[in-house]
C-alpha cells in the first residue's frame, strides 16, 4: 500500500522505530511531508536509509518565518533540484494564525520553485478553496499537484480534476458523519485517486507509548478496506490503482 501523505518527523521516534511498527501492514511507500526547514535536514538523512521514503519539503502555512523566508525559499530550491524530491506540505488554511497575504505569498512563490523544479506538489486547503482554485488555475499545465487530505465539495473536486490535480482522502472519509464526503469519493476519478494516513494528525498518534505507532496500520488498512467497499473495486487492484497513480505523480 502506498501512504500519500504522512509526517515521519511528527511521530515522535526515530524513523527506526516508526518502520518496525510498519511490519503490521503493508505499507511500501509513504510521501513523507515537511512542515519548515527545521525539518529538512533530517528528513534528507531518513530517506537516504529508507527506500520507502519519498520526500516532500515544503513551508506549510501554519509554519512560516517571515524573517527567515529569503533563506529558507532559497534553500527549497536547492533541494527540489533532485528529481527525488518533491514539494510539500505548502497551501492556505484561513483557520490559522499567519497572515493570510503572506500565506499567499510563500505558497506562490513555492509553486514558482515547483515549476521551475518540475516537483509533484502536496498542497493543504482548509476554507480557501477559492483562492486556491485561483491561483492553481493560474499554473495550469505547468505543475502536477496533489491536495492532501481533501474534504470539499464535489464541484471543487470537479474543479481540480479538470486542471489535472490528485485527490487524496484521509480515513476521515470512513467517519459516518462524512457522508456528503463519501459521496464525493463515489465519484472521484479512480485514476485522480490517493490515499493518506497524515499520520500523526491526532495527538495520540504520536510517541512510542500508548495508541501511537500501533495505531498507523489501523489507520491505513482500513482505510484502503473501506474504499474497495465504496467504489466496488478489490482490495488488490485499488491497492495497484493508488500505486500506479503515485508513480506517475513521483516515481
Ligand atoms: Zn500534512
Amino acid at each position: 500500500m502506498l501512504d500519500c501523505h504522512c509526517h515521519l518527523l511528527d511521530t515522535g521516534v526515530p524513523a527506526a522505530v516508526f518502520f518496525d511498527s510498519l511490519s503490521g501492514c503493508h505499507v511500501t511507500k509513504l510521501y513523507c511531508n515537511t512542515t519548515g526547514a527545521s525539518q529538512w535536514s533530517a528528513l534528507t538523512a531518513a530517506a537516504a536509509h529508507y527506500p520507502q521514503i519519498i520526500p516532500f519539503y515544503g513551508i506549510h502555512p501554519w509554519h512560516i518565518r517571515p524573517a527567515m523566508a529569503a533563506a529558507d525559499l532559497q534553500l527549497l530550491a536547492a533541494l527540489l533540484e533532485d528529481d527525488h524530491c518533491f514539494c510539500g506540505e505548502i497551501g492556505l488554511d484561513r483557520l490559522c494564525a499567519t497572515d493570510f497575504s503572506l500565506q499567499e505569498e510563500l505558497f506562490i512563490r513555492q509553486l514558482d520553485i515547483a515549476m521551475g523544479t518540475k516537483s509533484f506538489v502536496a498542497i493543504h486547503c482548509v476554507k480557501a478553496w477559492g483562492r486556491v482554485l485561483e491561483i492553481l488555475a493560474s499554473y495550469q499545465g505547468k505543475i502536477n499537484f496533489m491536495i492532501h487530505g481533501f474534504h470539499g465539495s464535489r464541484e471543487v473536486m470537479e474543479r481540480l480534476v479538470a486542471m489535472g490535480g490528485m485527490i487524496s482522502f484521509s480515513n476521515r472519509v470512513t467517519q459516518p458523519s462524512r457522508q456528503r464526503l463519501q459521496d464525493v469519493l463515489r465519484v472521484t476519478p479512480l485514476e485522480n485517486l490517493l490515499l493518506e494516513t497524515d499520520f500523526p494528525v491526532h495527538k495520540g498518534d504520536k510517541g512510542d507509548k500508548g495508541p501511537g505507532l500501533k495505531k498507523y496500520c489501523q489507520i491505513i488498512t482500513p482505510l484502503y478496506l473501506f474504499v474497495s467497499r465504496l467504489r466496488h473495486v478489490p482490495l488488490a487492484e485499488l491497492v495497484q490503482i493508488i500505486d500506479r497513480n503515485g508513480s506517475l505523480s513521483t516515481y
